[in-house]
């Protein structure tokens, strides 16, 4: 006998849990499947996000962070700790405890908010009266009818080809995040947002780290000032990134992996290194949803097709998140759940792709909402621009890190917040100042005449409001 539901979530992500909750919370009966299996093959709800990402890199990029600073800080601050020892298994067992307490929450809040959560594989049967048959394969199998079906099932680290991920050698960010010894020599292929966390990381740790990107530019999509104090900080740090390399063939040995490259002299080069992560983007993941069986359209990446609302081209079936068009974001699929549930209740749900927040949480931390100047002066915008250096900033200098700036771009003529970029301590932090900004849709002047607190970083954002005007008063 079938279990009938009015919302089947496929997924349990970011975008898929949060769908879940959102649409309980509104009075639906809701079921959310999802397939993940921690260590001893039990439910380990959160995705890619608090399995293998987000949550565990930020852990490790902590971690690695006071080791750093233990290492090469703490001395400034007249703390004198002798030789600092790594502990790399008890760092590891930290972050998977992190991991861990995220699961469990998310089983938690499935109770709490009287979500049945299914163990196992979700797929498309039929379509039946008044909505769709699911099954679920796991540890014990069931058959669900569904009202409303969402999928959330994320996506997957796109391998290189004739470079399969065997997690031991050639890691994908599964892998490099559960390494059981600091390698000597670690290569990089990617130097996105994955690849710049994953490096520095290791970095820190320990590792020499050679990072090989084929765009001749760095981080092309962040505004070109910030990623340029960015690539000067990771340069200091000893981080080597070559830029516009095409790479060849990869040959993975017991004793470690070769990558054949050429540099954007045209030169043939060889990279030989104990390991090696690749992190070339992600691929949306329907695998053994059977979307074919059921006529859910693709796209010629693998993406469920959907429409500006989340809507399938099947009535009753919505996709989310990292599966669909637009950023791969765990916030970005958390905000379509949200919506999708709201939509779902006759709600008028609703994402600002404008105003979605991007960061980096490498040292310094880069974070940006909104246009960069690129992308204005491409559109041929009339625009103003102001900033402000954290080595003018007082809590920078007493925290002991000024590197970096804020930038402020505004429209010429009426002022509106365009775009906000950050390079420097706790930028993931001061960009939501200018979330909410944008999506007021303030004037940089708004912001200059706020009462910011003192000291505090976010004293820069207000200045480098006030540089649009060309009035900072601390610099
Ligand atoms: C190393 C790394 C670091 C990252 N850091 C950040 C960050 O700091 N900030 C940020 O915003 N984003 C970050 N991301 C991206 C973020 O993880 C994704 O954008 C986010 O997880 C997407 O959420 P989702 O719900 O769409 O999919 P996912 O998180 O991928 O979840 C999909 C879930 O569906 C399950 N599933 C798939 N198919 C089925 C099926 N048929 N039946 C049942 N279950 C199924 C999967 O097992 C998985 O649990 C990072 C990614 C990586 C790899």
């Amino acid at each position: 006998m079938s279990q009938q539901f009015d919302v089947i979530v496929i997924g349990g992500g970011p975008g898929g849990y949060i769908a879940a909750i959102r649409a309980a919370q509104l009075g639906f009966k809701v079921a959310c499947i999802d397939e993940w299996k921690n260590a001893a093959g039990g439910p380990a709800p959160g995705g890619t996000c608090t399995n293998v990402g987000c949550i565990p890199s930020k852990a490790l990029l902590q971690s690695s962070e006071h080791f750093e600073h233990a290492n090469l800080h703490f001395a400034d601050h007249g703390i004198n700790v002798g030789s600092v020892k790594l502990d790399l298994g008890k760092m590891v067992g930290r972050k998977d405890a992190v991991v861990k307490q995220n699961n469990d929450g998310i089983l938690y809040l499935f109770k709490k908010n009287k979500v049945t959560f299914f163990h196992g594989r979700g797929s498309f049967v039929k379509a039946v009266d008044g909505g769709y048959e699911i099954a679920v394969k796991g540890a014990k199998d069931d058959t669900l009818i569904g009202k409303q079906v969402i999928v959330a099932t994320g996506s997957n680290a796109r391998a290189l080809p004739g470079a399969a991920f065997d997690e031991e050698n050639i890691l994908s960010n599964d892998g490099a995040l559960r390494l059981g010894a600091v390698p000597k020599k670690l290569g990089l292929i990617g130097s996105g947002v994955i690849g710049l966390e994953m490096g520095s990381v290791w970095r820190r740790l320990g590792a020499e780290v050679t990072i090989l990107e084929g765009l001749p530019t760095f981080l092309g999509a962040v505004d070109e000032q910030i990623a340029k104090e960015a690539k000067k900080a990771f340069d200091k740090q000893g981080l080597k990134i070559e830029l516009g390399v095409k790479v060849g063939e990869i040959k993975s040995a017991k004793k470690g992996v070769s990558i054949a490259y050429t540099n954007a002299k045209g030169e043939a080069q060889t990279l030989e290194v104990d390991k090696l992560i690749v992190s070339i983007g992600r691929v949306p993941n329907t695998i053994g949803l059977n979307a074919e069986g059921v006529g859910l359209q693709l796209d010629e990446r693998g993406a469920v097709v959907v429409d500006g609302d989340c809507k399938t081209n099947l009535p009753g079936v919505w996709a989310i998140g990292d599966v669909v068009r637009g950023p791969m974001l765990a916030h970005k699929a958390e905000e379509e759940g949200v919506a999708v549930a709201e939509r779902i209740a006759g709600q008028h749900g609703h994402v600002n792709f404008n105003t979605i927040p991007w960061v980096i949480y490498t040292s310094p931390e880069i974070a940006w909402v909104g246009e960069t100047e690129q992308q204005l002066k491409a559109r041929g915008a009339a625009y103003k621009a102001g900033t402000f250096p954290f080595l003018a900033n007082g809590r920078a200098r007493a925290l002991g890190d000024t590197t970096g700036m804020v930038k402020f771009l505004a429209d010429a003529a009426t002022d509106e917040i365009l775009g906000v970029h950050i390079v420097g301590p706790m930028a993931s932090e001061l960009i939501s100042e200018a979330v909410v900004a944008m999506e007021f849709k303030a004037s940089s002047e708004d912001i200059a005449r706020i009462c910011h607190a003192h000291p505090s970083l976010s004293e820069a954002t207000k200045e480098a409001a006030l540089a649009v005007d060309k009035r900072t008063l601390n610099f």
